[in-house]
């Protein structure tokens, strides 16, 4: 099996009846770039930055950042990498930030929240970012958005990190896209008014499941309330794509839920632009796709939990 699946290196995302996704790989670290060759992801969509936070014994710097972000950029060779900027918490203890000790840390101080409070290490890594993307395509994605006011406020920062560059002669890219994930109830509701803002979207199921259900993602006595496939969930992402198209940008998950293989095509139906999964799904995701013939099964597949 693991050979057919080799046989599909090199092959195109594409259903029976033309339809193209891109399948992209997660991932935490740089040295996980091999399984993302080896695989034949079209990208990555989803670099987890919070390694080089919680590896560290203090901030760590802008060149040891950039340098991360230049090894991962280089190594994909012009395949577009999506870097999520830090996303740690009460639950992911990082000392040296001193987050006070909270009773709900998934609902508390963390990701985006700490960024817009702690301006000098947001710039520091959307610096670090920014000179990275001189070597490669970079994308920059925010996690645990719920308003547009924070996204205005991201951007703002941001354009300030390129005058600053500028102004020091530094290079980088004019053409960093900037995206969002939505991973809270809310943002999916007001992705209409989210997606004029960003360049892409990618829907993090781990949370916006957590945060919809009311189920903590950590908590093993819940596994029977946790529905992956509950009609909430779905309809969501059908929500936020259709919004995404209709503001004409992508749109993507890049949440376990991206590698379901019972949901595949029900992605395809709804019209997701990519997939991202942990590098060993990669192919078996490609298979799965090219076997589908979308046009047969939309109608059915929608209708399953949209009525
Ligand atoms: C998610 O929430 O689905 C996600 C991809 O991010 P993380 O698992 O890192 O919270
Ligand atoms: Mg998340």
């Amino acid at each position: 099996k693991r050979r057919l699946l080799q046989e599909l290196r090199g092959k195109e995302n594409v259903t029976v009846d033309g339809q193209k996704v891109l399948i992209y790989a997660n991932i935490g670290s740089p040295s996980d770039m091999g399984a993302v060759l080896a695989n034949d992801a079209g990208g990555i969509g989803l670099f987890r930055s919070e390694f080089l936070y919680l590896e560290s014994s203090g901030y760590p710097s802008e060149e040891e950042q950039f340098a991360a972000y230049r090894t991962v950029a280089e190594t994909a060779a012009g395949k577009r990498v999506v870097i999520r900027t830090l996303d740690i918490g009460a639950d992911k203890q990082v000392d040296y930030f001193q987050l006070p000790k909270e009773d709900n840390p998934a609902m508390g101080y963390r990701a985006i929240r700490i960024c817009l409070t702690r301006e000098d290490v947001f710039k520091t890594q959307l610096r670090a970012l920014y000179r990275a993307s001189a070597f490669g395509n970079i994308a920059i994605m925010f996690p645990m958005i719920t308003s547009v006011w924070e996204v205005r406020e991201i951007k703002r920062i941001a354009a300030e990190v390129r005058e600053e560059l500028k102004a020091a002669g530094i290079p980088y890219s004019e053409e960093v896209e900037l995206g969002i994930m939505i991973e809270t109830p809310a943002a999916a509701m007001i992705s209409d008014r989210l997606a004029p803002e960003v360049d892409f979207f990618s829907i993090g199921t781990n949370d916006l499941t957590q945060y919809t259900l009311a189920i903590d993602r950590q908590n093993q006595k819940l596994e029977r309330f946790y529905d992956a496939h509950h009609p909430a969930i779905l309809r969501f992402i059908k929500l936020v794509a259709d919004n995404a198209h209709k503001a004409g940008i992508w749109m993507g998950i890049c949440g376990e839920l991206a590698a379901d293989p019972e949901l595949t095509e029900t992605f395809l139906a709804i019209g997701v632009d990519e997939l991202s999964v942990s590098p060993p799904y990669v192919l078996e995701l490609r298979r799965r796709v090219r076997e589908t013939n979308v046009a047969e099964v939309r109608e059915k597949l929608l209708a399953a939990f949209m009525e």
